[in-house]
């Protein structure tokens, strides 16, 4: 499945990461599924062609590919998700908000590869929903 990460527009197509190269935000024709207007999220360069990330209004995703000439290849499937950052980078404040400092210190060590005593982990994984109904951040860990 091709994946964009909205947080940073990377592309994750065909095993490749592909960095957003325009986030420019244009109607770019109308989506296949409720024929509401596709408005563009990322511009991608993909070998001699163009690669466009879009979604309509209704939040269908679609891939489109064009060649050099932005001729018209395909169209292609396209997940969308928020993305995930890291722990560290996510504000104090509202993990704290959810989470006791030894499970945030739990977190932050699985993530960056230490070994942790379980229990705090799984308490924090415990609270993940919360977390995401709180602030809308999905945490991976
Ligand atoms: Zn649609």
């Amino acid at each position: 499945m091709n994946r964009l990460n909205l947080l940073d527009l990377n592309l994750f197509f065909d095993g490749k990461k592909l960095k957003a190269i325009s986030r420019d935000k244009r109607a770019v024709g109308f989506c296949a599924k409720c024929s509401q207007e596709l408005e563009s999220l990322g511009y991608f360069r993909l070998g001699s062609g163009w690669l466009l990330a879009a979604r309509c209004s209704h939040g269908h995703p679609v891939l489109i590919s064009y060649a050099d000439d932005w001729r018209w290849l395909e169209d292609a499937d396209l997940e969308i998700g928020a993305g995930q950052q890291s722990i560290s980078e996510m504000s104090r404040e509202q993990l704290e908000v959810v989470f006791s400092p030894g499970e945030i210190k739990a977190m932050e060590a699985t993530e960056s590869g230490e070994e942790v005593p379980r229990n705090n982990l799984c308490r924090a994984r415990a609270k993940y929903d919360k977390f995401e109904r709180l602030f809308g951040i999905r945490i991976r860990i």
